[in-house]
């Protein structure tokens, strides 16, 4: 897909991954739609990138995301591709793990992205094409203790997002999957719980952490090409990326 006045919409775009692929998206041409809780950084964002639209919205409720796509529809009229990466960590045992915890974690990082696929599949489908990024993490290619909870989550993102690649190819739709491996975002700071153990991790790997630019631009090569999936996960680490 041709990215340029492309309607994109991405979630979680007031920080890290998500800010870079909008910034990104914008520079390409794109007009973009920006959602997440913290309504001053997309006003700002909206605000400096110019042609794009911020939307306060927690993506776990899900009358918050359809009035985000009908706001979106409002503006632009069409949304050519969704990124659907708002998403949140948790470090902690599985003995450990608060199961409220990490039914929220699942409501954000697994039922969230399926809620902004069902709002914007009817537009893409109206339209005869789209695309749809989920970001999922490269700790589902090779998990390490602490991770069950966030790994469960992001590996059913895995699964639904190939599902959904294949029911709705035949509609111009096209699903793909990004495994970020280690960025240098707010990620770790911001977990559900186990903060300490994420940010020793964090510390650990900070010295090959990523840029969010460079995921950014790995999210928008997935809406270019329609390719079913991308790494920067080392091959160490269980994926492909040789940077
Ligand atoms: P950040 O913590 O910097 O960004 C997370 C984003 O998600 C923020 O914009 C936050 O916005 C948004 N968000 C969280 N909860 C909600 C909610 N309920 N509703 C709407 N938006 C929400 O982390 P990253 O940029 O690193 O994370 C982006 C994605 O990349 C996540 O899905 C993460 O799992 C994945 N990832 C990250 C890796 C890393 O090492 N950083 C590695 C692998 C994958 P706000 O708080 O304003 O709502």
């Amino acid at each position: 897909m041709e990215l340029k006045d492309a309607v994109v919409l991405v979630t979680g775009s007031s920080s890290g991954i998500g800010e870079a692929t909008a910034r990104a998206a914008a520079k390409a041409g794109a007009r973009v739609v920006l959602l997440a809780r913290r309504e001053d950084r997309i006003a700002s964002l909206a605000t400096e990138l110019g042609n794009a639209l911020a939307v306060p919205c927690d993506v776990t409720r899900p009358e918050q995301v359809h009035h985000a796509v009908q706001s979106a529809i409002e503006r632009f009229g069409r949304i050519d591709a969704l990124v659907n990466n708002a998403g949140q960590g948790l470090h902690g045992e599985i003995e450990d793990i608060g199961v409220d915890d990490f039914r929220a974690l699942l409501d954000l990082n697994l039922i969230a992205p399926l809620v902004l696929m069902q709002a914007v599949i009817p537009i893409m489908r109206a339209q005869g094409a789209g695309s749809i990024v989920n970001v999922s993490s490269g700790a589902t290619l090779a998990t390490y203790p602490g991770s069950a909870a966030y790994t469960s989550s992001k590996s059913g993102l895995n699964t639904l997002s190939s599902v959904a690649r294949l029911e709705l190819a035949n509609v111009g739709i096209v699903v793909s999957l990004m495994h970020p491996f280690m960025t240098a975002t707010e990620f770790y700071g911001a977990v559900k719980s186990g903060a300490a153990a994420a940010m020793a991790q964090e510390a650990d790997m900070v010295s090959f952490a990523h840029k969010p630019e460079l995921v950014a631009d790995m999210i928008l090569d997935l809406i270019r090409t329609g390719a079913a999936q991308a790494d920067l996960v080392p091959a160490a680490y269980g994926g492909s990326f040789k940077g």
